[in-house]
This record gives C-alpha cells, structure tokens and sequence, in this order.
C-alpha cells in the first residue's frame, strides 16, 4: 500500500511540473491530498482550499488505472481551475491539460467496480414466544432438515410463520 501511496505523490508531482512548465505565467500551489473518499467517487478536487481527495480503496484495486487516469484527472481540474476558471468542467480546456499530461483519451467517469455493499438476505420469519427472527435461506435449509434453533433470550423453538415479501 505504500508503494502504491508512493506511486501517487509522484503523479501528482509529474502532471503538476508539466502544468507548472506549459503555463509559466499561472503559480500553483502545492495540493492538499487526502484518501478519503469512500464509495464510488474515486477522486475529487476542491478548490477553495486546493485538496486533491482519493478513494483509497478504489485506489488498491485498480492500481495503475488509477494512478494514470483518476489522479491526472483531477489534477487537471485543479490546473484548469488556474488557468482557466470559467472554463466547463471537463470540457476543451481540461480536455487539452489531459493530453499535456499524456492521458489521450480521458473518460469523463470512471468505469471502477465498485464492490456493493454485503447485505444477506434473511426473508425467513421465524418466532418464538418472545419475538420475530429472521433467518437466512441457508438457516431455513437447516431448519428444514431437523435442526431446531432456539431463541437466546427465552429459549422458546423458533418456529416456521412463513416467507417475507422481497
Ligand atoms: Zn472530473
Ligand atoms: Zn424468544
């Protein structure tokens, strides 16, 4: 993980000393860079206090991907931020400073994967003479063969009520 944090410094550093070099009259700052972003954004840049935000995760999953086209992508925002602030986001302006930073075909969005959150569905209901459970189908299998589960709190059977809407 290091490395790959390494990896991202130093592309940063690359597309901001072309920018810095292609347009000598503009200064910019030294960027704020945090990772994190969670979910599916995988980059963003603000400019109010020039913070460059990663998606740490995304990130170690789409490694070089990553590295060479959502971090020269938000730096181009950041550089068209400078020298062109009224320009649309990702339109020509940022579209040329992609091509300065060598990405000939930038994607506006990026295509990650985005791992969905794990939820296991539980549409078994099941009670006992205290309260509802909800088991899985994998419990309900079990249940079916014989394997009778009790309630913790009353030690009452959980008994088969029927199957939920999904
Ligand atoms: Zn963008
Ligand atoms: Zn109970």
């Amino acid at each position: 993980m290091m490395e790959t944090l390494t990896k991202l410094d130093q592309e940063v550093a690359r597309t901001l000393s072309i920018a810095r070099e292609k347009f000598p009259d503009h200064s910019f700052l030294e960027p704020k860079v945090r990772m994190d972003l969670t979910g599916k954004v995988a980059g963003i840049f603000r400019s109010k206090d020039t913070l460059l935000r990663f998606n740490l995760a995304l990130m170690l999953e789409n490694k070089e991907d990553f590295l060479f086209s959502t971090v020269p992508h938000e730096v181009a925002h950041f550089v068209v931020n400078v020298i062109a602030p009224y320009s649309p986001p990702h339109g020509v302006v940022w579209q040329a400073v992609m091509k300065l930073f060598g990405v000939s075909n930038p994607q506006t969005y990026h295509s990650y994967k985005v791992p969905p959150p794990k939820r296991r569905k539980r549409p078994y209901i099941y009670r006992c003479s205290c309260q509802e459970h909800l088991f899985t189908k994998q419990k309900h299998n079990y249940a079916n063969k014989g394997i009778s589960y009790t309630c913790k709190r009353c030690k009452g059977i959980c008994e088969y009520m029927g199957k939920k809407e999904e």
